[in-house]
């Protein structure tokens, strides 16, 4: 029996749900229209508009562990708005790429409010705080001339924000904070309803290239004439986009449930999360039950596993370390919490492309996989609208997505190994930074 190589949840998220039934794993051979490979947002969200699109075509989607496994369970909770790594030359292209995220936004409220417990989603603004006077200043131009284009974002000023060594932030009150977890189990069964087969404990081992592709899992195999590699960081471990694609672990931990005059001293106000300025970027939340998640904020933060290993297997100690590096972070901006023991500590994965923007189109040698890739840990909103480029893409409507900074965009090349470990090790510790193009 070999073990599965994608670790258990073990996030704050899953710990503040109820214990999780999955769906019966793939046992023999099977065939289908499409095969979704991962069950994160955005594979559920691709099965789930592809089967709203094509109700006739038979959709199944393989999960390595269950649901929500992967980044879309373990992540800071912030649904945020903009693709990571893009820039805007125009004021066209900052509306069309924020009016893009929005809709994501909107349709995770959307999704919530369906199928979820009320809370599971909530949107009071995300603020993305600034570190130094000289990068507040600029931020605060580049608020301004957002606000004149009319993207509804804000500054605000340091005596609105009461976070040690924060200058001041851009609100965006459009963005939220969401339980992913509890969001896309709540979903599940609006997707089987719409007749996507879903398999949980189905780790697929091999995908064989060709029409129909054949999809081979631990006790079972799918062939279809179209396949969607929703695996994110996993991705490189199947063959796909090895050169393209830097599994980074990410790690982060939760507080125990906070009472409301300490939330009141963190100095954030009422909103939902927040993330900083900074290369080694520090982000969290505020939880339904009232924990903050707090990940991120140095280089011990994040760490990449040789041949990008999808397992953060280190000793105790490594582990002790990279969590006690966060919560040092987590200390210097929130005093109030240095006396409290984290409730829970875990690590994701990230999938980092080197210039941090993401790819959705297709590849393989018929062009008959379809993909959504290198979200660089920006991609709730991102993924949810991904399934729906994917679903066009699969029916043939590639009009709506060209011209779109992602659409069918070429990665730059990451080196190999050894020298891609080599050159991290050395860039990270050198400069404290992630290295880039
Ligand atoms: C610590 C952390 C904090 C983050 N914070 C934020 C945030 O605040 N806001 C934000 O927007 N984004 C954040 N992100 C990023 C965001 O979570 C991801 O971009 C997003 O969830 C990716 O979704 P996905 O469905 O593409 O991938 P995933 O959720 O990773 O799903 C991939 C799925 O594929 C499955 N899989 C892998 N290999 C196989 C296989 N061989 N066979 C079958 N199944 C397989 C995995 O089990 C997994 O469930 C964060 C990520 C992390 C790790």
């Amino acid at each position: 029996m070999r073990t599965l190589d994608v670790d258990v949840n073990r996030s704050s998220w899953a710990l503040d749900l109820p214990p999780y039934e999955p769906s019966p794993a793939l046992a023999g051979t099977t065939s289908a229209d499409v095969v979704v490979v991962g069950g994160g947002i955005t594979g559920m969200s691709a099965a789930w508009h592809l089967a709203r699109r094509c109700p006739d075509r038979r959709i199944v989607l393989l999960e390595a562990r269950a649901i929500g496994n992967g980044a879309s369970g373990r992540n800071g909770g912030q649904v945020l708005n903009w693709l990571n790594g893009v820039a805007h030359d125009t004021p066209d292209d900052a509306r069309r790429d924020f009016a893009f995220t929005q809709q994501g936004v909107q349709l995770i409220e959307d999704i919530a409010r369906a199928h979820a417990a009320p809370a599971t989603f909530t949107r009071n603004g995300c603020l993305e705080l600034c570190t130094d006077a000289r990068r507040a200043e600029a931020a605060h131009a580049a608020t301004e001339q957002l606000a004149s284009y009319g993207i509804p974002v804000r500054w605000l000023s340091r005596a609105d924000v009461r976070v040690p060594g924060v200058h001041g932030a851009t609100l965006d009150p459009t963005a939220g904070r969401v339980d992913m977890l509890a969001l896309l189990r709540a979903w599940k069964p609006a997707l089987v309803a719409a007749g996507v087969a879903i398999h949980e404990g189905t780790h697929v081992r091999r995908i064989d290239d060709g029409s129909p592709l054949r999809v081979v899992t631990d006790a079972g195999e799918v062939r279809a004439p179209a396949l969607v590699l929703a695996t994110n960081a996993y991705t490189p471990s199947l063959g796909f986009f090895r050169d393209r694609l830097l599994p980074l672990h990410a790690h982060a931990l939760a507080t125990p449930v906070l009472p409301p005059d300490l939330w009141r001293a963190l100095g954030i106000g009422g909103h939902d999360g927040f993330s900083d300025d900074l290369d080694r970027i520090a982000y969290g939340c505020r939880t339904e039950s009232g924990r903050l998640v707090f990940g991120g904020g140095s280089n011990a933060a994040y760490a990449y596993r040789y041949g990008g290993a999808p397992v953060f297997d280190v000793s105790p100690a490594a582990r002790a370390r990279a969590f006690a590096a966060v919560r040092a972070t987590m200390n210097r901006y929130f005093p109030a919490l240095a006396s409290l023991e984290p409730a829970a500590c875990w690590s994701g994965l990230l999938d980092i492309t080197f210039d941090r923007a993401p790819s959705i189109g297709t590849t393989g040698s018929r062009r008959n996989v379809y993909y959504a890739l290198g979200y660089s840990g920006h991609g709730l909103a991102l993924g949810m609208q991904a399934g729906r480029v994917i679903a066009d893409l699969y029916v043939g409507d590639r009009d709506a997505w060209r011209g779109f900074p992602f659409c069918e965009r070429r990665m730059p090349r990451i080196p190999p190994e050894p020298l891609r470990w080599v050159g991290y090790q050395a860039y990270t510790r050198l400069t404290g930074r992630s290295p880039r193009r």
